[in-house]
This record gives C-alpha cells, sequence and structure tokens, in this order.
C-alpha cells in the first residue's frame, strides 16, 4: 500500500467502505500472526520522571502528582501474579526515573528471570547504549521507545523542555535496540494538536521502514495539568478538518493500516482505546488488526497515580478482575489467550530470510 492509499483511508468516512479496511486488516492478522492474542502483564514500577514531555501527565512539572516507587517485593508479586496466570511476557515500564539505576534493573531482571518462564519487555525511556546492553545481557528481550510522531516540528514541539532530546535522537535510539538484540516496539499518539494526515501516513510508512516488533497506537488524551493538555482543552480547535483528530475512529483506522503494512508485527489493543470506549475498545481493536493485550497488573494504589492521562481503563481494578475481564474480551472476539513467550512472527521472518535465502 502507497503513501496516496493511506491517505485515502485516513480521511474516508463512509461506514461501509471503512468495513472494507477492517475485513481486510481483520484477514492480514488471522493469515500472519493468527489467532492468538498474548498476554504482557504491565507493571508500572515508578511514576518519577526527570522528562518534561509537554502531553504526559507524569512529566516532571506536574507538581500536583503524588509520586511513588514500588519495592523489589511488590514487583515479584505481580511476575507471580502474572506467572500463575500462564503470561508468556512481563512489562516493566516507568517514567525516567534515576533511582533506578542500570545497576538495580540488573538485578529485577536477573531476580525475575529466576523465578519465572517469561519474556521481559522494558519501557523505561531514553537510555544510554551501554544500559541497554546491560540489560539485554541480563535477559532483558525486549524495548518499548514510541518516537510519539515522525514529524520533526510537531515532535520538537511537543518535546521542547531543556532536557528533552530530538526526533532522530529517538529514532537512532530504536536502531540502537534492533543492533543489540532486542525485539524492537515503538509506536504513536493520534490527534496530538496540530498533527496533520501527511505526518500521520509518514508515521505509518516509518514503522515500515523501522521494521519493528511491536507497534503501540493509542489517541491522545488531554491532561489538564500539562500544557499540552491545557492547550487542547482551553484554545485547541478539535474540528479543523486540515488536522487529525484524536478520536477512537481514527485509532482504528491507523491500526487497521498498520497491520496491513506490517504484517508479522505484534500490536497491541492499547489501554488508551479501551480508555475512551471502555464496553468495546479492545475487542474492536482485536477485529481490526490488533494481536495483544497488555494486562495491567499494577497494585491499584500506585496504578491510578501512574496517571499519563485521566480516566485511565480500569485504574480501581486489581489484577484478579482485570485479568478475568480481558479472558471474556478474548473469547467475545472469537480468539484464544497465546501460549508461551509470544516472540516476535517479525523478528523469526527475519532470522529465517537471513539463513536460509
Ligand atoms: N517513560 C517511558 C517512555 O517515555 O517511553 C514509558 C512511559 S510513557 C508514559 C509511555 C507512553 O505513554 C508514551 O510513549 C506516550 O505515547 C503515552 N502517553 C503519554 N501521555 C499521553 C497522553 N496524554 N495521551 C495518550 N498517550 C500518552
Amino acid at each position: 500500500m502507497d503513501k496516496k492509499e493511506i491517505l485515502y483511508w485516513l480521511q474516508e468516512k463512509d461506514k461501509n467502505k471503512l468495513t472494507e479496511l477492517w475485513e481486510r486488516a481483520d484477514f492480514v492478522r488471522k493469515q500472519f500472526v493468527g489467532e492468538e492474542v498474548h498476554l504482557r502483564g504491565l507493571i508500572e514500577i515508578s511514576n518519577y520522571c526527570k522528562k518534561d514531555c509537554l502531553y504526559c501527565g507524569i512529566q516532571i512539572s506536574n507538581i500536583k502528582l503524588t509520586r511513588y516507587r514500588m519495592t523489589e517485593d511488590e514487583v515479584i508479586n505481580c511476575v507471580k501474579f502474572a506467572k500463575g496466570n500462564g503470561y508468556g511476557t512481563i512489562v516493566l515500564q516507568s517514567g525516567e526515573d534515576p533511582y533506578f539505576t542500570k545497576e538495580k534493573i540488573v538485578d529485577l531482571i536477573k531476580k525475575i528471570k529466576k523465578i519465572a518462564d517469561v519474556a521481559i519487555t522494558l519501557s523505561l525511556g531514553e537510555r544510554d547504549e551501554e544500559s541497554l546492553r546491560l540489560w539485554k545481557s541480563a535477559g532483558a528481550d525486549r524495548y518499548l521507545l514510541r518516537f510519539e510522531t515522525s514529524n520533526k516540528e510537531l515532535f520538537t514541539r511537543i518535546h521542547s523542555s531543556k532536557q528533552a532530546k530530538s526526533l532522530e535522537y529517538r529514532i537512532e535510539q530504536i536502531k540502537i535496540l534492533k543492533k543489540l538484540g532486542y525485539e524492537a516496539g515503538s509506536g504513536i499518539m493520534i490527534g496530538i494538536p496540530y498533527q496533520n494526515y501527511e505526518s500521520l501516513a509518514d508515521d505509518i510508512l516509518l514503522f515500515k521502514e523501522l521494521d519493528l516488533d511491536m507497534i503501540g497506537i493509542g489517541p491522545y488524551i488531554p491532561h489538564p495539568n500539562t500544557p499540552l493538555g491545557k492547550e487542547f482543552l482551553n484554545s485547541y480547535k478539535n474540528d479543523d478538518e486540515r488536522f487529525v483528530p484524536s478520536t477512537e475512529l481514527m485509532t482504528y483506522k491507523v491500526l487497521a493500516l498498520t497491520r496491513i503494512i506490517c504484517p508479522y508485527t505484534n500490536i497491541p489493543a492499547t489501554t488508551a482505546l479501551a480508555t475512551v470506549n471502555t464496553r468495546e475498545g479492545r475487542i474492536l481493536a482485536l477485529k481490526r488488526g490488533a494481536n495483544v493485550i497488555m494486562p495491567n497488573l499494577t497494585p491499584p494504589k500506585y496504578k491510578k497515580l501512574y496517571e499519563i492521562y485521566p480516566g485511565k481503563s480500569s485504574a480501581d481494578e486489581d489484577p484478579e478482575t482485570i485479568h478475568n475481564g480481558i479472558i471474556k474480551i478474548i473469547k467475545e472476539a472469537g480468539r484464544v489467550p497465546g501460549k508461551g513467550h509470544g516472540m516476535s512472527l517479525n523478528l523469526i521472518k527475519n532470522i529465517i530470510n537471513k539463513n536460509f535465502t
């Protein structure tokens, strides 16, 4: 699919026509990654962050937010829950918290690998190459770092604080992850103020160019205590036809197009989608290209403080309730929970191509 066709679908409004896109994405998903929905147990280990991303509720400038760090025992308890429920992966996510030094993360990775046969995904922000290498050697398998938007001007606008790095730096980090042997994940937000269709089409093409193993796509949700959220809520016109709306429908379109263009990649039905449509967000995502869900296993007392945007889906629910709800969603979508680590088929395909062709 070329850029012209991507742009056509992004701007298509006819429901009947869009059914064609949903069916095509679902067909590709079935053919390339099958019926399994892989469960990745998400543990939000800290909401401290030294960065100041203008859209994010845990940015350092949000002084209204109560900060927390999970103890090692608390993290291990979450891992035990994941193991007990047959999860193949746990995801350690946090703000860029200097307390979690590279040595502390090495320790945590080793302890987790000792007690559970799970893949470990890290999502700890921009980190130096030495840390990334150490963590890989200690047993980390995957790393998530969204580039948020491929438009340089927009990226710079939403990462304009002094400690922020450039878009080029972010893309370089993703390439380093691949070089170090991680399954590399990235992603974007849909409907960032002033994001245009052209740049959204470029985002999807960049997914392909980076040959990503995981791609997270969620709507931008304004947080009232952030500079971008204030602008969005007070003065931004979300219905300006020139710009991408931060809607559920637009998110499904990008998800479906991404599945068609990157057929082997792992694509989650994101929490942000479940936040804008609690009842159906995840089911519709599974029917339009997604093959992963990341149940949030963070203890509720912390989870509500990991407030990157308000109204986060299932913020008050305990892991047991969340797990049961997600198994129900998978069944309702006519799919089955994944077995094993749910390794990237994109990576497997690349290994086969390299060695046997
Ligand atoms: N610190 C790590 C990082 O930057 O990759 C991981 C945590 S960060 C909060 C994870 C993701 O949350 C970001 O990549 C961004 O896409 C998403 N996010 C942050 N604020 C958001 C908002 N207001 N609406 C939607 N997604 C948001």
